[in-house]
């Protein structure tokens, strides 16, 4: 593998794919690593673009062939995970990775890779405006809010194990912060 890998982890809500989005319009060569997942399409998510859509037994049946890098039981009964080949896909390109995962599995991919990998905590500037963004968001149940709220202190714990924390209160000043940290690692 030649390229290098960006990991971007956060609480749900805290603006992670909104930098994702904008850093993929940057002159970083990078590429997403789409998600497997076993929860259903929302919006207009389309299969193979925002994540490969999985039934739960499908999931299940690619964890115990071990094609999966990682892969988290994120919320109760919800997989995500990166596929071993998703990895292979982009680096046959030479190009570099991107990821939008969960906190465990951010630091999971870290330790995998080292050197190679920059891991980059985005955290909200707070759990009341974090609360604030999902409901304005729009794309979850109150129910799926407070679920995720409730994890979301639970991942600030590990905001230290990351190589850099950014904190997404202006958006262009995180995008700018971001941006500035990738530059840097990607010209080491
Ligand atoms: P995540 O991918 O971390 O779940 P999103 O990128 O979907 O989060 O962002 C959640 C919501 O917050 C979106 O509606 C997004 O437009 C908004 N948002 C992102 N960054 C900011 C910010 N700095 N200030 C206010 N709203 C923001
Ligand atoms: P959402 O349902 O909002 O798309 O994602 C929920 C959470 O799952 C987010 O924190 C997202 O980063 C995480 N996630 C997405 N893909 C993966 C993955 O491949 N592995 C892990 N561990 N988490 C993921």
């Amino acid at each position: 593998m030649s390229g290098k890998l960006i990991i971007l982890s956060a609480p749900s809500g805290t603006g992670k794919s909104t930098l994702v989005q904008y850093l993929l319009t940057r002159p970083f060569d990078l590429e997403f690593s789409v998600s497997a997942t076993s929860r259903p399409p929302r919006g207009n998510e389309q299969n193979g673009k925002e994540y490969y859509f999985l039934s739960k037994e499908e999931f299940q049946k690619k964890i115990a062939q071990n094609e999966f890098l990682e892969y988290e039981e994120v919320y109760p009964g919800c997989y995500y995970g990166t596929l071993r080949s998703e990895i292979d896909r982009i680096s046959a390109k030479g190009k570099n990775i991107i990821f939008d995962v969960d906190v465990l599995g951010g630091l999971n991919i870290k330790k995998q890779y080292n050197g190679r990998a920059l891991a980059i905590f985005i955290a909200p500037p707070s759990l009341e405006e974090l609360k604030k963004r999902l409901m304005i968001r729009g794309t979850d149940s109150p129910e799926m809010i407070a679920k995720r709220l409730e994890k979301a202190e639970f991942e600030m714990s590990f905001a230290p194990q990351f190589d850099v924390v950014i904190v997404n209160d202006d958006l262009e000043k995180a995008k700018k912060a971001t941006e500035e940290v990738i530059f840097n690692f990607l010209e080491k």
